[in-house]
């Protein structure tokens, strides 16, 4: 039975167990959600200047059920995720340790971070408004709260209330209005949906493209992935169709999420793991991780890819993200109580 577990959980993961040969320098076992492209000539660089060798396992899901499973027989050292939400459920299911590094501290901005150090963010991406340069003037829809306005009617465009991004987002409106007028908020959003959320944040794009909406909600990389793709060149279209507009400029700036690092509480390697996250926050890999997916380097003064600059800059709201995903359960909670993802559109 158990042996089964673990064969149903390493299929899940997609992966088997880590080859181990050490080297004089040691090695650092990696669990990632970030895909190769982005992170193998990271872990080769840091390789090649500490002679660390990085064993390290790709999925696209799992990971958690794996990490809880394994518990303090878990082989990895170090995780690499997207959104908050997941490193937060880790933190939840307490698969984490702390960590302190005076690199890791002074190159992360405080609400990038967490306050014990039991994860840190390595990039940033802005949740944002796709919308439609035809059809949306100056002034439409500015604000989060404006998603909600009566005149966004059949207008807006998002994809399932239910995903982590999106939960993430309600989770921020929390902390900043409270349960009551968020779920307020999210039922009039509801309300002025063009059709049921559905598909990925491209999608969202797609169909401001097609006509079927006007604004709607994405992560900022997504933009300029779209724009530059030579293998569905049809996406350059989707993103010819919108503008991004960075909510909440007026005030309390837009809802800004990471992708991020973690050293778990079983990790063996321990010093070659937050070796690794500092060498992931230092100057060469900040830059590459800003040319590469178009995100946001968490390090001042990193030089941002082209088009990410093009964007212009914008002001990020400043609420830590720890405390944006204690409203995580409550948000999820909101999404089922306002039926959102069950919305018609009209
Ligand atoms: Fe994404």
């Amino acid at each position: 039975m158990r042996n089964m577990l673990r064969a149903g959980l390493l299929a899940l993961f997609g992966a088997s167990v880590f080859a181990t040969s050490a080297t004089a320098a040691g090695e650092v076992n990696l669990y990632s959600y970030r895909q190769p492209f982005l992170i193998q000539p990271l872990l080769d660089a840091f390789t090649s200047e500490t002679g660390i060798k990085v064993n390290v396992v790709y999925a696209k899901k799992g990971m958690l059920e794996r990490l809880k499973a394994e518990g303090m027989n878990s082989p990895a050292d170090a995780v690499l995720t997207v959104d908050i939400g997941r490193l937060h459920d880790m933190v939840e299911a307490d698969v984490l340790q702390p960590v302190r590094s005076n690199v890791l501290e002074s190159t992360i901005p405080a609400q990038y971070r967490h306050p014990e150090g039991l994860w840190y963010g390595l990039t940033t991406r802005g949740r944002v408004f796709f919308v439609s340069k035809d059809r949306v003037k100056p002034g439409e829809a500015e604000t989060y709260e404006d998603l909600a306005k009566p005149a966004l009617k059949s207008r807006v465009c998002t994809r399932s209330g239910k995903h982590v991004y999106m939960v993430s987002l309600i989770a921020s409106m929390i902390a900043h209005h409270g349960e009551a007028a968020t779920e307020k908020w999210l039922s009039s959003v509801k309300d002025n949906l063009a059709r049921k959320p559905q598909g990925n944040d491209r999608a969202q794009a797609k169909a401001i493209y097609e006509g079927v909406c006007d604004i709607a909600v994405a992560n900022t990389y997504y933009m300029g992935k779209m724009a530059t793709n030579q293998k569905n060149p049809e996406q350059k279209d989707w993103a010819k169709a919108v503008r991004i507009v960075f909510p909440n400029q007026g005030d309390r700036g837009s809802h800004v999420n990471i992708s991020g690092a973690a050293v778990t509480k079983s990790a063996k390697n321990r010093e070659n793991a937050v070796r690794l996250l500092e060498f992931l926050a230092g100057d060469f890999a900040q830059k590459l991780y800003a040319e590469q997916n178009l995100e946001y380097p968490v390090k001042d003064g990193t030089p941002l890819h082209p088009m990410v600059a093009s964007w212009g800059s914008f002001k990020a709201d400043t609420v830590g993200l720890a405390e944006v995903a204690k409203w995580r359960k409550a948000a999820s909670k909101l999404v089922d109580r306002v039926a959102y993802d069950l919305a018609s559109g009209s």
